[in-house]
């Protein structure tokens, strides 16, 4: 690979400096250009080893007024908010949205290397073509469960059927891979109505939400993800995190072994919902609830 690039800082080493930004800018692709200084032509040897990064699609484009800024509603619904872990100390790390590549194994590599498991709410269409990421992921012991087929917010359909069938067909693309679903899903924006709730009842689904929001969808900063979980985590929480950023999976380098060393155990949602509560409980929404009814 043959790359012409003009460095105009002083004193770093260029050689480096190059291969850093190259990396850096998904296989160099950008064109680092500044007025002058000194022109290098550089034979540098192909980055074979650098993982290339998918680019960032806008999976979810978020709403401004998303439902992550809204207070949960509790009152009388059929939520579990207060998870008691009865003395055990685990969390669950969940991740929506994908699955993508590289960044959802980046993530897999890490609790693999640490010994810890997650939960992936995945878009149902995205299901078929990432089908080894899924096998993988369950290999693992994580699980894989459905976040709709394409990000629908469930809160605004009222017909049943409609959401009932956007429930299953996820379930199923995800059993056609080998992904072992289990009776779970997360709703996007984590919005439910009565009909959302409902459809889950009959279909068997308990609703998970989470507890522990680190709106990494939002300012994308793998610093603030950091902070947001080591300064408030308490055994019991479901974390909510967005796998089709690389700044999340950047953030796992750090959180995983820091909660490890903090004595946390990673665990599914389903497994730390059965160890609080034993079964899972159909149409109840567990975290916080954002019913819109
Ligand atoms: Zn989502």
């Amino acid at each position: 690979m043959l790359v012409l690039a003009v460095l105009s800082f002083a004193g770093c080493s260029e050689r480096a400096a190059i291969q850093e930004l190259l990396s850096e800018h998904a296989g160099g692709q950008q064109e680092l250009v500044e007025p002058v200084p000194q022109l290098l032509a550089v034979e540098l040897p192909p980055v074979v080893e650098e993982p290339v990064y998918e680019p960032e699609e806008d999976l979810t484009p978020e709403p401004e007024q998303s439902e992550y800024n809204a207070p949960p509603v509790d009152g009388g619904r059929r939520s579990r908010l207060n998870i008691d872990m009865r003395g055990a100390k685990m969390v669950a790390l969940t991740f929506d949205d994908g699955p993508i590549a590289v960044h959802t194994d980046r993530i897999l590599d890490l609790l693999e290397e640490h010994g810890g498991r997650a939960t992936f709410f995945v878009q149902g269409y995205r299901v078929a073509s990432h089908s080894e990421i899924i096998q993988r992921t369950v290999r693992l012991g994580s699980e894989v469960a459905g976040h709709s087929w394409n990000h629908q917010d469930y809160s605004l359909i009222e017909d049943e059927a409609v959401i009932e069938a956007d429930i299953r067909s996820t379930s199923e693309a995800i059993r056609a891979v080998g992904g072992n679903p289990p009776a779970i899903y997360r709703p996007p924006f984590g919005r439910t109505n009565n009909a959302a709730e409902q459809a889950s009842a009959r279909l068997g689904y308990a609703i998970i939400n989470w507890t522990l929001d680190t709106r990494d969808w939002e300012h994308r900063d793998p610093d603030i993800v950091y902070d947001s979980i080591m300064r408030t985590v308490e055994s019991g929480d479901i974390i909510v995190m967005h796998d089709v950023h690389g700044s999340t999976a950047e953030a796992m380098e750090r959180v995983i072994p820091a909660l490890i060393e903090q004595g946390f155990e990673l665990v599914t949602v389903t497994e730390l919902l059965t160890h609080a509560f034993g079964e899972l409980e159909p149409g109840v929404v567990y975290g916080r609830n954002y019913n819109r009814n």
